[in-house]
């Protein structure tokens, strides 16, 4: 048996079909014909383009707009001056032939985007390297894409799986795959979740470790792998299998229902959103809400901070798709662990406790004003609440109110609108904001707890290392009273309680979280209804 991680949910049995991993080996051979060298390079970008529309069409009739925009950065990183311009370059200045211009440009691309902190923006390197490989694969004249499978339940094996191998698995044959590399927020994962395939990645060396026709188990709960399993073991996991379908087919029905508890209170279950596109997750999931959108996603991948107008696009676009239902924006948390190239940042020796998210934004007000402006200005289509992020008392947040008041009064001057009923909140996840929150309750109208934060501030234990990862525990009885205090000062004051940090995913805590009377939860869309049934089920 070998162990991976569990990249999506669901139990494949099913044979073999291990993607071939063909090196094309690229020399440093200089050429003497650097027009025709250009010339060729331009042909090898104009078939990735071709294939590139085709997968994007496909994914987008399969998987749906949101997931085919991948394929659209795809083809938008061939036409960027600044990679594709630089491989041409390359080539002028240095007569090497296309396939060593297109390695180099795109390991230089690629070590910029490894180096950032932000797992994110790590795994965005992985676009890149896809679409190099494309180019390269139709230089050496072996167009874009293999996967010849012709066997029905068939479980691909392969090192990795770019965006545009996994558009391209014939669903009707694949049942699940198993990758050497890759991890939770790796794009395979995103769309095998999205396909609803199992998924098990980060195995190591799975590409040697079975062959073509292999008898396999894969269990994208556990990250379990049984290769060549015995009669007994393929019964017990058909039988887990089986279960697991029908669970699914039953959670499906709570797509549309309103969750309240057996006494009759209503509880919202709401979706966590990085990008505008993701809320189209949340509505299919069956989401009442947006309950945190992470919009420092809006200024990252890019070299300069996104416009006021870019940003009320963004906004506006969330609440006009939630048609009224309620959608909490959080402003800018850059600092921590994530940074932005085109703001640095001082050196710090503890970046987590520094400076940061709403401390940042207090201190470089022209920043925050552009993103205020452009969350007032959207209000007026829809249902909007307004967080800010890592508030550690009352004085953050009435200097915050301020800047929100100079904003209204020049917008007002200008004769642009904006609602009136925007409800202004805070995040709970500094443990100094738990403690007093009966006080904070008084000024602000909603709190969300923000427990990935709040449990590595009360427990000193770094929510990034592996090595004290023993220690964050979201069940520990000091994590569990702070939050208990944060719920009952709010609702002292008749304010609501959300949580929008991880834990409110864990099904494991969602009970104690019912019984402490939280009033929202906010997750990632795939854990909405599993949420839904497990909120249905207490009293
Ligand atoms: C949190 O801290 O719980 C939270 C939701 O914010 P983030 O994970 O973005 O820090
Ligand atoms: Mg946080």
């Amino acid at each position: 048996m070998k162990k991976g991680i569990a990249a999506s949910k669901g139990y494949a049995i099913g044979k073999v079909f291990v993607q071939e991993h063909e090196e094309i080996v690229i020399t440093d051979s200089k050429v003497t014909d650097v027009a025709g060298e250009q010339e060729k390079l331009k042909k090898a970008l104009d078939n990735s383009r071709e294939q590139l529309e085709k997968i994007k069409a496909k994914a987008a009739a399969e998987m749906g707009e949101e997931k085919a925009a991948v394929f659209e950065a795809h083809i938008t990183l061939l036409d960027d001056p600044e990679f594709t311009g630089a491989m041409n370059l390359e080539i002028e200045t240095n007569s090497v032939n296309a396939m060593k211009a297109v390695d180099s440009v795109t390991n230089t691309f690629v070590m910029i985007f490894d180096s950032m902190e932000d797992a994110y923006m790590r795994e965005r390197a992985a676009d890149i390297k896809d679409v190099s490989k494309r180019i390269i694969s139709n230089l050496a004249g072996k167009g874009g894409d293999a996967f010849a499978i012709t066997e029905e339940n068939t479980i691909v094996v392969a090192h990795d799986l770019t965006p545009s191998d996994t558009a391209q698995l014939d669903r009707t044959k694949v049942i699940g795959f198993m990758t050497n590399i890759g991890g939770r927020t790796s794009h395979a994962a995103i769309m095998a979740r999205t396909l609803e395939i199992p998924a098990v990645l980060g195995l190591g060396d799975i590409t040697t470790s079975v062959k073509n026709g292999d008898l396999v188990i894969l269990d994208g709960i556990s990250g379990d792998v049984i290769i060549n399993p015995s009669e007994d073991v393929i019964a017990e996991y058909k039988a887990k299998k089986e279960k697991f379908t029908a669970e699914q087919e039953e959670l499906k029905k709570l797509i549309d229902v309103k969750t309240t508890t057996k006494s009759g209170k209503r509880i919202e279950v709401c979706g966590n959103i990085g990008k505008p596109e993701d809320v189209l997750g949340v509505i299919a999931n069956g989401g009442d809400a947006v309950g945190l959108f992470r919009t420092e996603f809006l200024y990252m991948d890019r070299d300069s901070a996104p416009t006021e107008e870019e940003q009320y696009e963004s906004y506006k676009f969330v609440l006009e798709k939630m048609e009224g239902r309620q959608v909490v924006i959080r402003t800018l948390d850059i600092g921590g662990d994530k940074t932005l190239p085109y703001l640095p940042l001082p050196e710090e020796m503890n970046p987590f406790l520094g400076y940061r998210a709403i401390r940042l934004c207090l201190d470089r007000k022209e920043i925050f004003k552009v993103q205020l402006r452009a969350l007032l200005r959207a209000s007026v289509y829809g249902k909007l609440c307004v967080m800010f992020p890592m508030i550690s008392g009352l004085e953050e947040f009435m200097q915050a109110k301020e800047v929100v008041e100079e904003c209204k009064t020049e917008l007002k001057a200008e004769g642009k609108a904006f609602s009136e009923e925007i409800q202004w909140g805070i995040m709970v996840e500094i443990p100094a904001a738990a403690v007093y929150a009966d006080e904070l309750a008084k000024h602000v109208d909603f709190f969300s707890i923000g427990t990935n934060d709040l449990i590595q501030y009360t427990l000193a234990a770094d929510r990034m290392s592996e090595k004290v990862s023993y220690l964050y525990n979201p069940m520990h009885p000091a994590v569990l009273r702070l939050i208990k205090m944060t719920i009952d000062g709010a609702h002292k004051h008749g304010k609501w309680v959300g949580m929008c940090g991880e834990m409110a995913g864990d099904e494991a805590a969602i009970p104690t979280l019912v019984e402490y009377g939280l009033d929202e939860f906010s997750m990632s869309a795939t854990s909405i209804l599993t949420a839904k049934k497990i909120i249905l089920e207490q009293e």
